[in-house]
């Protein structure tokens, strides 16, 4: 079997879903997502002569092409990986569906028949105590047993001028400042949380996203003032950049720091785990290079005991991909669902009578590769303008 093409489509989801097809001469198509971004998209098409002609079966051997060819000695991260992600994703598909087994075999079989997920709850619909309690509930009430909320830029008006790096309506919403926090923002931060795990009960889960906003002094302060609440954790307290920073974080607070969305291949994540950064490690797996690679990291997390907590974005198609591998890991904590605000039609991406997530669960299909069809009259309602569907 070789490969013959590798075509894209690109939707308009809450982010933007990078679909991707790899195609292949006895008529077998794989799909794959990539992680959005500028420069992804034309990446794939990039990519792709590296592919044509080649054995699909060598998943582990294209990836070192991939990364490879884009790169030169091998050391990459961004949009190339990203980009890379979604072809492995579909390289996987291919292979189940040729093998008349789900990818979850393929990886070293299961250790769980269902994925245990979190949903992102965003800055709730204003920053008042009042917004968040109600959406936090209102997500509960849908059968989650985890849920986050971003506590960053929550009262912009607080810290100052010298920290509205951005402009426009934006102003004061740039994330990665690494700024300080003032005692009214600290004390509106602490009020919005409370008024969350107040709203659902001491046993749902309930984490932080600070979108690595702040100093690492500052944070730290702000994690003792949270750990009252029993977090599940605080995510990305400070600029991904410093590992050493965000060491220095993790070993001062109480309350459990999880990091890693923003770190490529298991070469960037690498020092988060050996030095013990992190308490929880975080790959977004159509982002840190695919299914093998976050299988190659997790593994690497298992040996200093550290569970992954995996990022994601991505529409049903990534998103179920990256529940096959982490059926795979014996260190795997919980995924992360950010469809909450785009409604029926994240679900309704795939053919299907039942929904996707169940009692904040996603049943991993036990057909052939993927084991997902795309629904394509509903993909072809939310391409993207000017965008071309497998074309
Ligand atoms: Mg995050």
């Amino acid at each position: 079997m070789r490969i013959t093409d590798i075509r894209t489509a690109s939707l308009q989801g809450n982010f933007e879903w990078i679909l991707v097809r790899v195609y292949t001469d006895e008529g077998l198509v794989g799909l794959g997502e990539c992680y959005w971004g500028a420069g992804v998209e034309a990446a794939v098409h990039g990519i792709k002569p590296l592919l044509i002609g080649e054995d699909p079966h060598n998943i582990d051997w294209l990836y070192q092409k991939m990364v490879r060819g884009m790169s030169g000695a091998g050391s990459t991260g961004g949009a190339i990986v990203s980009a890379i992600s979604g072809i492995e994703l579909a390289l996987w598909d291919v292979k189940g569906q040729m093998l008349a087994t789900p990818i979850y075999n393929l990886l070293g079989g299961r250790y769980r028949e269902r994925i245990r997920v979190y949903a992102d709850c965003g800055h709730g619909a204003q920053p008042t105590p009042e917004a968040w309690a109600e959406k936090a509930k209102r997500v509960v009430a849908k059968g989650f047993t985890a849920i986050k909320f971003d506590l960053d830029n929550v009262d912009p008006e607080s810290f100052g001028e010298d920290y509205h790096v951005g402009v426009g309506p934006r102003k004061g919403w740039l994330q990665g400042q690494q700024r300080p926090i003032s005692n009214r923002e600290m004390d509106t931060m602490i009020r919005l949380a409370s008024a969350v795990r107040e709203a659902i009960g001491p046993t749902i889960d309930f984490a932080i996203d600070c979108h690595w906003n702040y100093n690492t002094r500052d944070v730290i302060k702000l994690a003792h003032e949270l750990a009252p609440l029993k977090l599940l954790w605080l995510e990305d307290p400070v600029p991904p950049d410093n590992v050493e920073a965000l060491k220095r974080v993790t070993d001062n607070s109480p309350v459990p720091i999880c990091s890693g969305e923003n770190h490529f291949t298991r070469h960037g994540l690498r020092p988060l785990i050996t030095t013990q950064a992190v308490d929880i490690i975080q790959p977004d797996i159509p982002h840190v290079g695919g299914l093998l690679e976050a299988k190659k990291i997790a593994d690497l997390a298992d040996i200093y005991y550290i569970p992954v907590a995996a990022h994601n974005v991505s529409s049903p198609i990534a998103t179920v991909a990256a529940c096959h591998t982490c059926s795979t890991m014996r260190n795997f904590m919980i995924l992360e669902f950010h469809g909450m605000d785009v409604g029926d039609w994240w679900n309704d991406l795939v053919v299907g009578d039942q929904a996707l997530i169940e009692n904040g669960y996603i049943k991993l299909p036990d057909k052939p590769g993927l084991g997902l069809t795309l629904n394509e009259d509903v993909a072809r309602a939310h391409l993207k303008p000017g965008a071309s569907f497998f074309a």
